[in-house]
């Protein structure tokens, strides 16, 4: 219970502060440049807060420009040719990768506390489906090591007497800038395949919940990275995100979050150096139950659509669309189901839903559910604040969403829910359609004719049939239209950190 876990997580805390030099009374979290924890070149901090309380967890040192010119000189240097990563074995890569797993694993109680402490998601949840994900289920470090000496490039017959081959070389030094939703997973999504593949790395992690980034981080010394391969930064993003992403020296830049700064992040590549650029960005993703869905399993598997992580997915199911004959009951199921999910202390292994994880997104929320009561649709449960501190919303559910409304075109992120009705399936298809976004969809019935037409019409990175949220380290995710370019996750996920080498031999012909 959270009796027992939070003096256990006072004592590790003070732990992991000592482990990053920690100065004076402040306790600073530095960052981690060339395998040395360094404070920022300006001096400054900024707080990481709990959402659970509102209350300052620690300081962090704040990246910018300054310290991201720091990091890219050493990741380029930890590059050059001849360099220990470059002249590393790929199987010896391989190898570090499975140890950075290992040492994970051994502290993944110690990373479940922090990932709820600095994000608010429910213990339960942080050690059961994030770190599984990590190390187990998703398995994306254990996946990405067994690649780093199987990404095989081709021989190839092309005319004359010639010898034509393939190279997969690394792209160099990648930035990755990641949100704070999943911060464990998202650091694993972009490490495994960046390093696998012999990248070098300058992340900047969200600033709202930097702090398992920064253990991870001393994992990665420990484990014996070199130098400068991994370089994690805290920061803002308009100073030190931005900075990653105009820099002369970075050869890509890898991103998930918000869509409106994927355009920043792609201008920011074009008005520079033409760095490549891979986006994960939100989604309005459609849920269509069809009359013919096994009820129960369907009202589980929506609510767990929009509810799971406080609403805070980017393929959330936040359009729920309900074919009219079961349209009520489905209503009135996923009503009483949101009504039943227990809200409150996240450490509280009941818990099924912790705080939004910051006052910023709170409002937000809070303000997207005023413009769903102002646009005419029908408030059926929830709809305010949960507690008297921290940042908790009541589950929330609207019916009667028409497709014009706000909350049915805008990325919510929240614990909110929009069912919507319709009659036939090429309606649905049509209307589901028609967002910008294009991240996931699913689609409950028992009829594969129908399963089949659905999925096969709907534009979107990924669909699932009779399920939802269902992901593995080896199928690749990511979004169709505004929600993203590129794919992450499985051996799709490995072209995005490679740079292509055609090598032409002549042979000269002896007789
Ligand atoms: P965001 O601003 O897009 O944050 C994602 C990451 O980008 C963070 O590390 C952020 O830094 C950084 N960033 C912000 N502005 C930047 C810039 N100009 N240049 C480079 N990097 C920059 O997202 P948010 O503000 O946290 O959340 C806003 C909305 O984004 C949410 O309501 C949700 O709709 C969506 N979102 C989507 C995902 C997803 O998984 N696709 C995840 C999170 C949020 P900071 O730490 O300073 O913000
Ligand atoms: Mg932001």
């Amino acid at each position: 219970s959270g009796h027992i876990l939070l003096p256990l997580l006072f004592f590790s805390f003070t732990t992991l502060l000592k482990a990053h030099h920690s100065q004076g009374p402040g306790h600073i979290l530095c960052l981690f440049i060339n395998n040395q924890w360094q404070d920022a070149a300006s001096g400054k901090t900024f707080p990481t807060i709990n959402p659970a309380t509102g209350e300052v967890i620690c300081q962090i040192a704040e990246a910018d420009e300054a310290d991201v010119d720091k990091a890219v000189k050493v990741a380029r240097d930890a590059f050059r040719l001849g360099s220990p990563w470059r002249r590393m074995d790929a199987s010896h890569r391989g190898l570090l990768l499975y140890r950075l797993a290992d040492a994970i694993e051994r502290d993944a109680a110690y990373l479940a506390e922090l990932e709820t402490l600095d994000n608010g998601k429910p213990y339960a949840v942080s050690y059961t489906v994030d770190l599984p994900n990590v190390v187990k289920f998703v398995v994306v470090f254990r996946y990405y090591a067994g690649w780093a000496d199987k990404w095989e490039g081709k021989t190839i017959p092309i005319d004359g007497d010639y010898f034509c081959y393939t190279r997969h070389e690394p792209i160099g030094v990648c930035g990755q800038i990641i949100p704070w939703n999943f911060p464990l997973l998202m650091q694993a999504w972009k490490l495994g395949p960046a390093l696998a593949t012999g990248n070098t790395v300058v992340m900047k992690v969200a600033e709202q919940t930097p702090l398992t980034a920064l253990y991870v981080a001393s994992l990665i010394k420990e484990v014996g990275f070199p130098e400068g391969v991994v370089n994690i930064l805290a920061g803002m993003g308009p100073s030190a995100g931005a900075a990653i992403a105009r820099h002369m020296d970075v050869d890509k830049v890898a991103f998930t979050g918000s869509t409106e700064v994927g355009h920043l992040i792609q201008q920011a590549s074009g008005s520079s150096n033409l760095k490549k650029v891979t986006l994960e960005l939100g989604g309005k993703s459609p849920n269509i139950i069809l009359s013919d869905a096994n009820m129960e399993d369907a009202v589980e598997q929506s609510h767990f659509a929009l509810f799971f992580n406080q609403g805070q997915c980017c393929c959330a199911g936040s359009r729920t669309y309900v074919q009219a004959d079961i349209y009520d009951e489905f209503v009135e199921r996923s009503v009483e189901r949101a009504k039943r999910r227990v809200v409150g202390n996240p450490f509280d292994l009941k818990t099924e839903q912790g705080p939004q994880v910051d006052q910023e997104q709170f409002n937000k929320i809070l303000g997207y559910i005023s413009s769903g009561k102002r646009e005419g649709a029908k408030l059926m449960c929830g709809g305010g604040v949960a507690a008297d501190r921290g940042y908790f919303i009541q589950p929330t559910v609207f019916g009667d969403v028409e497709d014009n409304m706000t909350i049915a075109r805008e990325e919510i992120f929240g614990p909110v829910m929009q069912i919507l009705k319709f009659k036939t399936l090429e309606e649905v298809v049509t209307r589901a359609n028609d967002t910008k976004y294009g991240l996931a969809a699913a689609v409950f019935t028992k009829d594969i004719d129908k399963a089949n037409y659905v999925s096969n019409g709907l534009r979107a990175g990924t669909i699932w049939i009779n399920c939802y949220d269902v992901f593995g380290a080896q199928a690749p995710f990511g979004g169709y239209k505004a929600s993203g370019n590129g794919r992450e996750l499985g051996e799709y996920g490995l072209d995005n950190y490679t740079e292509i080498k055609t090598v032409i031999t002549r042979n000269k012909p002896f007789i």
